[in-house]
């Protein structure tokens, strides 16, 4: 098949694009590169640096393809508080202008990289979080993930175009990106503890998140792309389990051997209190199964991330 991937020299877009050049499909992948890193490509992945608002070049990276995953996005919830209009336009423009763009073309099928951050806090009677709950996105971030699912599925409806949106949870894995500000705890907690830094938990480290390995959202992406029967629908991808702050500590301290301070900063905010996702639509409509643990892919992100040797 021809797949185009927009944010593809991106952490989850990179991992899949060499998957699937691996398994011999045709890909195409767009990034403007503020944070991909193209080297993390293969180099059987045909590569074009682009703003996904670009509809020119959308036009011309579309020409032939099957399915397209959109990745492209700012993806940082406490810098989307400073900089709420720049996430809409890349966000909410940029997956507007994409699906402009593949009405024009006619390309059968979209995957859009959604987020579990549209939930927001739902509390504990709300979890597993089921696709049905009336999401309560708590950040421009979560806002701008939330209105792209709505954007997607409308145009798509109204044009012909079949749309699936992915709730992608805590994912984690080889090529992370690490900001220097407001990194993502894991890839940070790992670094901290492998240099024998201070590891920060914001709050009390009880709130929970559903951590899910690379490889995981992968195998859903990729079935996402053939699967029947799921125009127009949003599904969870998620590991099923629930992991506290503190938990997710211990287990960087086991598999580093590290022995870092850890400081409990009850002056910051620990954010949404509870996050698991409900698999059952992904299991029945994408046969997902994660295999993963978080012990495994905490070791497997370890031994094959260069910067953790
Ligand atoms: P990432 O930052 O590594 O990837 C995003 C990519 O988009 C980057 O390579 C960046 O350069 C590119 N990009 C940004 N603005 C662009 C623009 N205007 N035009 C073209 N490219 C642009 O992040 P990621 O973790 O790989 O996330 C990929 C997608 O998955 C995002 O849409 C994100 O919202 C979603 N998601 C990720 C997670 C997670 O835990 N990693 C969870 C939920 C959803």
């Amino acid at each position: 098949m021809n797949f185009l991937i927009t944010g593809a020299a991106g952490f989850l877009g990179s991992s899949l694009a060499n998957h699937l050049a691996r398994e011999g499909h045709q890909v195409r992948g767009l990034d403007d590169l503020s944070t991909g890193d193209p080297q993390a490509l293969a180099p059987d992945v045909h590569f074009t640096r682009g703003d996904v608002n670009d509809r020119p070049k959308l036009w011309t990276l579309l020409q032939e393809v099957d399915v397209v995953y959109h990745l492209a996005a700012r993806v940082s919830v406490p810098e989307s508080v400073l900089y709420p209009r720049d996430y809409n336009a890349v966000n909410v423009g940029g997956t507007v202008a994409l699906m402009e763009a593949m009405r024009d073309v006619g390309v059968r099928r979209v995957v859009l990289a959604s987020s579990g951050a549209v939930y927001g806090d739902l509390g504990p009677e709300a979890q597993p979080l089921r696709e049905s709950v009336t999401p309560n996105p708590r950040s421009p971030y979560a806002v701008s993930k939330l209105a792209a699912e709505f954007y997607v599925r409308t145009i798509g409806r109204l044009w012909g175009i079949e749309t699936v949106s992915l709730r992608i949870f805590n994912a984690y894995g080889p090529g992370q990106h690490l900001p220097p500000s407001h990194p993502p705890v894991v890839p940070y907690y790992l670094r901290q503890a492998l240099r024998g830094g201070t590891l920060v938990v914001h709050g009390d480290g009880n709130q929970t998140r559903d951590y899910v390995y690379v490889d995981d959202v992968v195998s859903a992406m990729v079935a996402a792309a053939t699967a029947p029967n799921i125009d127009g629908l949003v599904i969870n991808v998620g590991s099923g389990m629930e992991t506290s702050v503190r938990d997710l500590v211990k287990c960087v301290l086991d598999v580093t051997g590290g022995k870092p301070e850890v400081i409990y900063n009850s002056q910051t905010s620990s954010g949404v209190s509870r996050m698991r996702a409900d698999l059952t639509l992904a299991q029945d409509k994408l046969s997902y199964r994660p295999s993963i643990k978080l012990e495994d892919g905490l070791r497997l992100t370890l031994q094959r991330d260069p910067r953790f040797r």
